[in-house]
């Protein structure tokens, strides 16, 4: 039984588990543009032209504005580029654009000073404004950590007085990957590692009376970023230091629709606990990108509050600050250790042919009579009502709604999909390996529990209609935990009439912020097809919720079907065409599997940002390329014309290179 007195499980991070709430924050006047409070969360982005050229630099930030940033990012990397943020600043407010303008600092508190000075807001790294990376893990006793500590405070105080003598703002922006020695020697790589380098921060800010501050906890992997978020929270709830709005972001996300599921995945899941005060998503990609797809995420929450009540938790019987999976029973290969099954949804499509599976990952050779799957074959396809005609490959099964299968005379490779009332009222044959069974709040008690719990055969497909949908279906996982019921989960979600870059965010908010938290076995997506006349266009689409599905499994590190690549967003240090590069890298490994290439624009934080890709992309200067195995630079300074061939070298010298097969 658990024990739901633990005092870690009774620790929260937000208002409420089930009724949608935002976190009540201080306001931070932002440039006249307040942030935190009532105050709408805000959306805002990062230049990536040089920050020298103040004419480009101002033609970008007239882009952003215009497709939706309430605040500008520009990095200034030395005095040079933080001085030229007045001019930038001028030249925008000449031209009538008021938006407030930060400046992102890593390394250099003389140009941070400067900047506070001309413009609104700064942001500093607290893993790098006053500490070198020497990737040295030092032994500290506390009198060496503190003295650590003083050292910060004195590096640190004169920003904080310039800020509070002109009134700017400042983000305390931790990033997973950049971590101070003295950080990771006592706290590791961990969230807990990542909130402590902020605290450290805020405590000087608040000794000096000083709380203007937004704070941000970034990773590339979404389930570190979001434990350390909440635990940000609880650790200044904890200490009673103030309630400082949130910068939510995802490093490194990457570009098109993996860059957009995982960023989704990361930040959906704290707006849906009502965390969050504004919006930055990265993606590798012209920041005017980035805005709508920011504030996608932040208009769906408008009016959440109007959602059907669910009935509250007293205790959470997960711990959010670490992931664990739910203890479930293996069937056939759904639960327990299997990675968490893809299922598509058929059942509005008519006459299934052998080459429409194709748009599933799975592909008939037919010079040689066989079948071949790539790395997105879904693993169940379910027809409804209108079973498949022909023999489907042995990677993937079919599910039929329980009266076809009934009368189906291959009821052994084929699986039944049961309603919850249908699987409590029936009395007559089921399926011997396993059973789907289509439950919602409604089921959730005494009788089905006991059924479901003495039943080797069953998995669960959780559903709701609940606009609350991710807090609905996770009080559904928590009544099967409370009651014990280790029932595989395949989370369903259904979208109808919405355009396809919308589903993809939302059904990634609402999937991934379960299985972060080690919830769920597998995922169901709906949409309606038949908006389409045409069958081309309905596979197409099939085709993207396919891609959708593992997208969001690896996107919540719980299935890795295809390499990963985190690519920085690039910004005034990049000193090559990133965007190119990323997609040339690309297109020649990612046939690969499991695999994650870090894509950085510079030296100066790249490494560190990239924190656990294999292999690293990093550029060092005008034209040339150090390549990374793990943390550890292998090749200095390749020319960028030699530097993917290179790197393919590197990932076949370790016997992980395959040649790309083509399906099709
Ligand atoms: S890693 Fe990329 S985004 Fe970050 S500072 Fe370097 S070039 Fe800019």
């Amino acid at each position: 039984m658990l024990d739901l007195t633990s005092d870690l499980l009774k620790t929260k991070y937000c208002d409420s588990l089930t009724a949608y709430s935002r976190r009540k924050t201080r306001v931070v006047d932002i440039g006249g543009v307040p942030m935190g409070g009532d105050n709408p969360i805000r959306v805002q982005s990062m230049t990536t032209v040089d920050t020298m050229d103040t004419k480009g630099s101002v033609e970008q930030c007239i882009r952003m504005i215009e497709s939706g940033c309430e605040y500008i990012r520009i990095t200034a990397p030395s005095l040079k580029e933080a001085e030229n943020l007045g001019k930038i600043r001028k030249e925008l407010e000449l031209k009538g654009y008021k938006t407030p303008l930060i400046a992102d600092i890593h390394f250099t508190p003389n140009a941070a000073e400067l900047a506070a000075k001309l413009v609104q807001k700064v942001r500093v790294n607290p893993g790098n404004y006053a500490d070198k990376k020497r990737f040295e893990n030092i032994e500290y006793t506390d009198i060496t950590y503190q003295a650590e500590l003083n050292r910060i405070r004195e590096r640190f105080e004169p920003l904080v007085k310039i800020c509070k003598e002109y009134g700017t703002a400042m983000r305390i922006g931790t990033n997973h990957g950049s971590l101070s020695d003295r950080i990771l020697s006592r706290y590791g790589d961990t969230p807990l590692g990542m909130v402590e380098s902020a605290l450290e921060f805020i405590r000087i800010c608040e000794d000096m009376n000083y709380y203007n501050l937004v704070i941000s906890m970034k990773a590339s992997n979404t389930q570190v970023m979001v434990q350390a978020y909440r635990l940000l929270v609880q650790k200044l709830e904890e200490e009673k230091l103030q309630p400082y709005p949130l910068h939510l972001g995802v490093t490194e996300a990457g570009e098109g629709e993996d860059g957009r599921v995982k960023s989704a995945v990361g930040i959906g899941t704290l707006l849906e606990d009502g965390l969050g005060d504004t919006v930055r998503v990265s993606l590798t990609e012209d920041p005017e990108f980035e805005a709508p797809v920011a504030k996608m995420l932040i208009d769906r929450y408008t009016n959440r509050k109007e959602h059907k009540e669910i009935k509250p938790v007293e205790v959470s019987p997960i711990n959010p600050f670490q992931y664990f999976r739910r203890n479930t029973n293996e069937v056939l290969n759904i639960g327990n250790s299997n990675v968490p099954r893809v299922i598509m949804d058929f059942s509005r499509v008519e006459n299934v042919q052998v080459e429409d599976l194709k748009n599933i990952g799975h592909f008939y050779l037919p010079l040689l009579d066989k079948w071949n799957m790539n790395d997105l074959g879904s693993d169940f396809i379910y027809t409804g009502d209108q079973p498949i005609s022909f023999m489907l490959p042995n990677g993937l099964k079919e599910i039929l709604n329980y009266s076809s299968w009934k009368t189906h005379e291959d009821q052994l490779h084929k699986f039944p999909l049961l309603t919850g009332d249908e699987y409590l009222e029936q009395s007559g044959k089921l399926h011997g390996n396993l059973n789907f069974i289509k439950v919602n709040y409604k089921h959730m008690h005494e009788a089905f529990y006991t059924k479901v719990k003495n039943d080797p055969t069953a998995v669960l497909i959780l559903t709701t209609t609940n606009l609350h949908a991710m807090a609905a279906l996770r009080r559904l996982f928590f009544y099967l935990i409370e009651n014990e019921v280790k029932a595989p989960v395949i989370i369903q979600r259904q979208f109808e009439n919405m355009p396809e870059e919308q589903l993809q965010l939302y059904a990634s908010t609402d999937v991934g912020g379960l299985l972060v938290d080690g919830l769920g076995d597998g995922i169901l997506l709906s949409t309606e097809l038949n908006k389409f006349s045409d069958r081309t266009s309905q596979l197409n689409l099939l085709k993207s919720m396919n891609s959708l599905s593992f997208g969001i499994l690896q996107a919540a590190r719980t299935r890795m079907s295809k390499t990963e690549y985190i690519s920085c967003p690039s910004c005034g240090r990049t000193l090559f065409d990133l965007q190119e590069t990323t997609a040339m890298i690309r297109k020649r490994t990612d046939h690969l599997k499991g695999i994650k290439i870090g894509i950085m624009g510079c030296i100066v934080n790249g490494p560190g940002e990239m924190a656990d890709a294999d292999y690293g992309y990093v550029g060092v200067g005008k034209d040339k390329i150090a390549l990374y195995r793990g943390q550890n630079v292998v090749k200095k300074a390749v020319p960028s014309d030699k530097a993917v061939d290179e790197l393919i070298e590197l990932i076949r010298e370790d016997g992980k290179w395959l040649e790309a097969i083509l399906s099709e």
